[in-house]
């Protein structure tokens, strides 16, 4: 690749998810997370001799669910296949995975083409302890096979993707959903969801890919949006100085901002696959295949679709909405309150004010707030309707949250209805405009920012309970606008 055109990033994901079924994939122990060490484990997923695998069928299941999410043709039969490798955290000295033919091909979600979906068993965990470590004076690996087996969808998508804010975006989609599924814990910190990025440039409009490098397993999205791109950033640099890529596995440190090489190509490994013989093909039937259709609950994607299409909510409120169930449960209740709140209006308020209050008074989540959604409705139908202003119905959120108060009862309390009398509000105006012939004078010569001083002070005069719309409409008109 030469020329100073302009370069395009590729990227392509590997998504690991761990699932949340009792029992591993191919024994009995249980899975567990933050146990003490070595407990969960047996004869079969510590490969003593002579041990057979029994597929957990809750794991195919749950990967058919995973299938049926992202619209993914399920192979009528797929097979398991043995990877070798020498490596502690495999005491069989090979994974139990899918090759050539795994349970689920060709999907999609949102703007980005699935590539495949398929089973395996996770490997043990490894902790290395060094001279500060655990062990002292000497370095030593430990391994807790407790993780050993635990069941694993991995996730391949196309090279669709363009730059690190889309997969971050994307990669929460994907979290989204499958959370929504109810197969894993997609906790990124814990490692039951892991992503590695494969990342390569080309010159813009190629149809070609360019050599990619590998991004291991960062444990955010956010840390892998940065990764990413300072991945495409070096590239370019190493093109435009007449370099080449060379294909590379790649650590990003998110503390330091350095990339790592891990290993090259020439270390890859070989992995020689071979079929396993000690499993029979998954061969779904249609009752399995039904039945995974029929338990897709209702996506963040779709969800995200209907809230803009159908309930004209802003872009951004809905995603947010829709990525969280218990968000998107508030919400509905919030505009099942009353016929007459606009959703676009409501969806603000839950993602904007409610959501910024409930952190200021001490973070508090949504099973934990004392405002319930039909609360929440009074009050945006308060607005809504005018009979508050939008800087009351803040002072009233704050005691809903604060207190669980009632919304018509605090605006009772508190006399905060807005003043709906033109003539007491004329009155105001007027006042506000001789007591401020300074910026009423900077208006009258064309200074419209101006306004705001005015609109301040009947504000002030009011104690917010002016609508701020018709405030600025009659000092308009009174200044001869
Ligand atoms: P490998 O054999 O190295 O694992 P695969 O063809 O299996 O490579 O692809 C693994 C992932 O890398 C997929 O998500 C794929 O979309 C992505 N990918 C493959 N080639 C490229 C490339 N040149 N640039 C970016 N991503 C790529
Ligand atoms: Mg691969
Ligand atoms: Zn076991």
């Amino acid at each position: 690749m030469t020329g100073t055109g302009e370069l395009e990033a590729v990227i392509g994901l590997e998504i690991h998810v761990q699932l949340s079924t009792r029992t591993k994939m191919f024994c009995g122990c249980e899975l567990s997370f933050g146990d003490q060490p070595n407990v969960h484990t047996c004869p079969v997923c510590l490969a003593h001799p002579g041990v057979l695998p029994v597929p957990n069928r809750k794991a195919i299941e749950y990967a058919l669910l995973i299938a049926a999410a992202l619209e993914c043709e399920v192979a009528p039969r797929s097979i398991f296949h043995r990877k070798n490798y020498f490596y502690p955290d495999s005491p069989k000295a090979y994974q139990i995975s899918q090759f050539d033919i795994p349970i689920a091909g060709a999907g999609r979600l949102g703007d980005v083409r699935i590539h495949r979906v398929h089973l395996e068993e996770d490997a043990a965990k490894m902790i290395h302890v060094g001279e500060s470590g655990r062990i002292q004076g000497s370095d030593a690996s430990l391994v807790d096979f407790n993780r050993g087996g635990t069941p694993l969808v991995e996730i391949v998508t196309e090279p669709d993707l363009r730059s690190g804010a889309q997969v971050r975006e994307w990669g929460q989609l994907l979290r989204a959903t499958i959370k929504q599924l109810g197969v894993s814990d997609v906790n990124m910190e814990e490692g039951s969801l892991r992503c590695d990025a494969n990342v390569s440039v080309r010159p813009s409009g190629s149809d070609r890919l360019g050599t990619k490098t590998e991004m291991k397993n960062m444990n955010s999205f956010r840390f892998i949006e940065r990764g990413i791109e300072a991945e495409i950033a070096r590239q370019k640099e190493v093109i435009a100085s007449g370099g080449k890529v060379v294909q590379e596995t790649l650590h990003f440190d998110p503390s330091t901002s350095e990339l790592h090489s891990l290993r090259s190509k020439e270390e890859a490994h070989d992995y020689r696959y071979m079929p396993e013989p000690d499993l029979v093909p998954i061969a779904p039937t249609r009752a399995m295949l039904d039945a995974a259709a029929g338990a897709l609950p209702e996506l963040p994607a779709g969800r995200s679709r209907r809230y803009r299409e159908d309930l004209a909510v802003s872009d951004s409120a809905a995603l947010q909405l829709s990525f969280e169930v218990e968000w998107a449960e508030f919400f509905e209740g919030v505009i099942a309150h009353d016929t007459e709140i606009e959703p676009r209006a409501a969806a603000n308020w839950v993602t904007g004010e409610f959501a910024a209050e409930l952190r200021k008074q001490g973070d508090q989540g949504l099973s934990e707030t004392r405002v319930t959604p039909d609360a929440l409705g009074a009050l945006v139908k308060l607005v809504g309707s005018k009979r508050i202003s939008h800087a009351s119905a803040k002072d009233v959120l704050a005691e809903m949250v604060a207190e669980g108060a009632d919304p018509l009862e605090v605006v009772e309390e508190r006399g905060l209805e807005q003043i709906s009398d033109s003539g007491e509000l004329e009155a105001i105006v007027a006042t506000a405009i001789d007591e401020n012939p300074k910026p009423a004078e900077q208006v009258r010569s064309g200074n419209e920012k101006a306004i705001g001083a005015l609109v301040g002070a009947v504000m002030k005069a009011t104690q917010g309970r002016a609508d701020g719309g018709e405030v600025t409409r009659l000092l308009r008109r009174d200044l001869g606008l």
